[in-house]
């Protein structure tokens, strides 16, 4: 895996070079563009200002055609505009110029890069004061003109890998995430709970510490959809969800075990407060009616929950306990728990 810190990136190059012209060439801002859109724009990349607030920042981007860059470009040389001013009188539609002259500069030396014969971009020195630029400092860029280039160059080839790199992996992190996830709900999906569930059990094992798995199944859920049609339906189970995910603490996982049946994990708790957390979700869904769309409708929940304090416990037992649970609070006559102690 690439690491940003270990490789010189553009930002540190030009830094590098803001420190290092120093009594070489008189500047009081530097930037720096690039060639973009197949060499059809100059993309701005960086400037480093003592002159007060920019005007001219990343991303700034002006087309190439018309432009005086065009003629640094052809003879390869740096341009001196010792009054910046005048030059933008003269040439009032200069946006960059335009900008510059806000930003404070009043002559420019500008110093086109070159690889291996290929216009890259350019290097503006900009000093706040007029006539400040001659013929020498021309003739000593012109003289470390390639080496500037190569290492340019070279770290803004790393940049964009390293941007590559990045981009690939917030992909994969995308990946992963909607893998995990129920389509219709976004919560945990089945298989990424289980793996979820077995870690911590695995976890409570070794700490002692207990937790609660939950089975919440919505009583009469079929009626909703042959009532209402399966979209109200799905609206009730995202209804669900929300309002569930809403009370969960960072630690407890909700996740879709399949159709109207979920189940949430409720870490680190002692079983003496359990009663009263599935209470609040079980009073959360009944309490308020829902919004499916054409109709507001009341629905309820029945809960069966296992109590883990005991270490070694299978993740298929944990849910057969809490299975066995639900089973009865719907016998029971639903809208209600069940808590049972999860024994090997
Ligand atoms: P009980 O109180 O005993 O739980 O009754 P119930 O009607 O909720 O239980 P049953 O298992 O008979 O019905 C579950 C229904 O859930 C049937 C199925 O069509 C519906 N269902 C499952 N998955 C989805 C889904 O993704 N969207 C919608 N709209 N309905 C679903
Ligand atoms: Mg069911
Ligand atoms: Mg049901």
């Amino acid at each position: 895996m690439l690491t940003a810190e270990r490789e010189i990136l553009v930002e540190d190059v030009l830094d590098s070079i803001f420190r290092g012209f120093v009594g070489i060439i008189p500047y009081d801002r530097i930037g720096c563009a690039f060639l973009s859109s197949g060499g059809t724009r100059m993309m701005s990349y960086w400037a480093r200002s003592n002159m007060g607030p920019m005007a001219i920042n990343k991303g700034y981007s002006r087309p190439l055609l018309g432009s005086s860059l065009r003629e640094v470009f052809r003879t390869g040389e740096p341009r001196i505009l010792n009054d910046l001013e005048r030059y933008l009188a003269e040439h009032p539609t200069s946006k960059a110029t335009q900008r510059i002259v806000a930003e404070g500069g009043r002559s420019s030396l500008t110093c086109p890069l070159f690889v291996d014969g290929r216009p890259l971009g350019v290097l503006f020195f900009t000093s706040h004061q007029t006539n400040v630029y001659r013929d020498i400092h021309q003739a000593v860029f012109q003289q470390i003109a390639g080496q500037v280039a190569i290492l340019i160059n070279k770290s803004k080839l790393f940049q964009e890998l390293v941007e590559r790199n990045q981009f690939l992996l917030r992909q994969a992190e995308q990946l992963r995430e909607v893998a995990n996830r129920d389509a219709l709900t976004g919560v945990l999906n089945r298989r990424a709970f289980l793996l979820a569930l077995e870690q911590h059990l695995q976890a409570s094992a070794a700490t002692g510490k207990t937790l609660g798995l939950v089975m919440a199944d919505i009583d009469h859920f079929k009626n909703v959809n042959d009532t209402y049609g399966h979209a109200a339906g799905d609206k009730a189970l995202r209804g669900f969800t929300d309002r569930i995910g809403a009370l969960l603490r960072p630690g407890d996982y909700l996740g879709r075990y399949g159709g109207e049946e979920f189940l949430l994990l409720i870490s680190d708790i002692s079983a003496a407060d359990l009663p009263a957390i599935v209470e609040r979700f079980r009073a959360a869904i009944a309490d308020e009616p829902f919004d499916l769309g054409e109709v507001r409708r009341s629905l309820t929940v029945s809960f069966g929950v296992a109590v883990v304090s005991e270490g070694g416990m299978r993740a298929e037992e944990v849910i057969a306990t809490a299975d066995r649970a639900l089973y009865e609070a719907k016998e029971a006559g639903r809208n209600r728990s069940v808590i049972a102690i999860a024994t090997g």
